[in-house]
């Protein structure tokens, strides 16, 4: 790899680049699907090449291929400054970089168990189990199980003399149920919604799922859903599960706070944001008790790494303290504009694609309460699990969601079972009104393997730290028009 590097960098240095990386990727990736004890999707992924990002003057350029050789790397090289020259012709803000120290890394996943060592048959008799298991009974009309594990080795060179070597496998699983008595369709999904939860770990995270056991519960739950009343609709007090306020944090804080999209520099796939860096320091996000922080060391996270494909550091940057949005999720090219440096956040999917900022693991820091305290203090309101639909507008302001499940809390119980609820409002609304967050006990990962940003779309990885926690005043069901 080094040669290669070394032959990348020689020949842009020798073309007149100011700054020059490649970036050297290899992949691995399997999913397995089961639908009604039918084994519906089975695929087996590998790809390898590499990616050379320039910079001349103030033009930035990239070119990739699929084949590593020398001519290869020549070549592209040669590519990437031809669109830097030409990306230069019409660039009208002057580049500055946050500036780089140069450093030689490896990184790797913490496992135990390699999930490529596991024998196919080991999973596929895991997932016919746990399916199996959700057909309870007559109305039961969909079951699927799902599993995806991933290996991704990466080599980064910059012309900065980094050189830095990363390997990151995830892995995951989940259960669907959809039920249907012939009047009405429900569904539930265990652990989540988007093929179940993620994590950068070992096969050992999918044991740990313990699918099997909870598929009849889930299945149960998709049964009574058909029977059960609507969501009354209400503005009234709503307590969110973390299966669904790790969507809410990723649509209304996380896109929200990528700093290309606040600068305008990047609107594809889907938006701009209403955190606009006048409000840096100064706006009131949410209440007192909100701490968002944008951590790409967290153990476990898919958001998590050594470097970012710029050759930064990983670290912990706040966004919102004690309410107040304080940071953005920012590059060596977008943090400067702002009097700031890199926070570490441009991630590539592939080698074949160009890096921009996206979020690392977002994470809403816990509270003081145990869940059990949460939902014992709260007289009366709707507590609400799982993913089902979403909708925000695409400044990230306001928003409509619907949940899997809900339950009314009454006098600090859970009561009767409510069928499609849904919730909507505006972000700072929605978290100025948060009065209570669930502590670390509750707090876990959740982890979402489809976040798409860009043109072409780039599909990755983020994590979502959370508890359970409340909110008030917020419309719950249709709002009247
Ligand atoms: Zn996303």
């Amino acid at each position: 790899m080094k040669e290669w590097a070394k032959l990348a960098l020689t020949e842009a240095t020798q073309a007149g680049c100011d700054y020059a990386d490649i970036r050297i990727g290899q992949l691995a990736n399997e999913e397995i699907r089961i639908k009604n004890g039918i084994v519906e999707h089975l695929h087996h992924h590998t790809d390898r090449g590499f990616g050379v990002r320039v910079l001349i003057g103030d033009g930035w350029g990239f070119a990739s291929r699929p084949q590593l050789d020398d001519n290869e790397v020549v070549s592209a090289v040669r590519e990437a400054c031809e669109v830097a020259l030409a990306s230069q012709t019409v660039r009208r803000e002057p580049v500055n970089l946050t500036e780089l120290e140069a450093v030689e890394a490896s990184y790797q996943t913490q496992l135990t168990i390699d999930p490529f060592n596991v024998p196919l048959e080991h999973k596929l008799f895991l997932l016919k189990r746990a399916e199996a298991a959700l057909h309870i009974n007559e109305h039961i009309v969909v079951g699927l199980a799902m599993m995806k594990c991933s290996k991704e080795k990466k080599w980064f060179y910059s012309t900065a003399g980094s050189a830095i070597e990363q390997e990151t496998v995830i892995v995951g699983a989940g259960l669907q149920v959809i039920s249907s008595d012939g009047k009405d369709v429900q569904v539930r999904s265990y652990p989540n919604t988007f093929s179940g939860n993620y994590a950068q770990a070992g096969y050992e995270f999918i044991e740990l799922l313990d699918l099997v056991q909870h598929a009849p519960r889930i299945a149960e739950e998709a049964v009574q859903l058909l029977t059960a009343e609507p969501c009354p609709t209400q503005v009234g007090t709503l307590i969110l599960h973390g299966s669904q306020l790790a969507l809410q944090i990723h649509e209304s804080c996380g896109h929200a706070v990528e700093l290309d999209r606040v600068l305008g520099e990047e609107a594809g796939y889907a938006g701009k944001s209403f955190l606009t860096i006048d409000k840096l320091d100064c706006y009131r996000y949410g209440s007192e008790i909100v701490n968002l922080t944008a951590d790409a060391t967290t153990a476990g996270g898919l958001g998590t790494y050594l470097y970012d494909d710029d050759g930064v550091p990983a670290g912990r940057v706040p966004l919102v303290e004690k309410g107040i949005l304080v940071g953005y999720l920012s590059s060596r090219e977008t943090a400067p504009q702002i009097g700031r440096k890199s926070g570490g956040a441009m991630r590539a999917v592939g080698w074949q694609n160009v890096p921009i900022v996206r979020m690392t693991n977002i994470h809403l820091e816990p509270g003081q309460m145990s869940k059990e305290e949460l939902i014992a203090t709260t007289d009366e309101g709707i507590y609400m699990e799982g993913i089902k639909s979403w909708s925000i507008d695409d400044r990230r302001y306001q928003f409509q969601f619907g949940c899997e499940i809900a339950w009314e809390i009454k006098n600090g119980k859970r009561g009767r079972l409510f069928k499609n609820p849904v919730y909507q409002g505006t972000t700072p609304a929605f978290w100025q009104n948060c009065d209570g967050i669930a502590d670390e006990q509750d707090w876990m990962l959740w982890g979402f393997i489809n976040c798409g940003k860009g043109e072409p779309m780039q599909m990755i990885a983020v994590s979502h730290g959370t508890s359970t926690a409340r909110f008030r005043n917020i419309q719950i069901g249709v709002a009247e028009q």
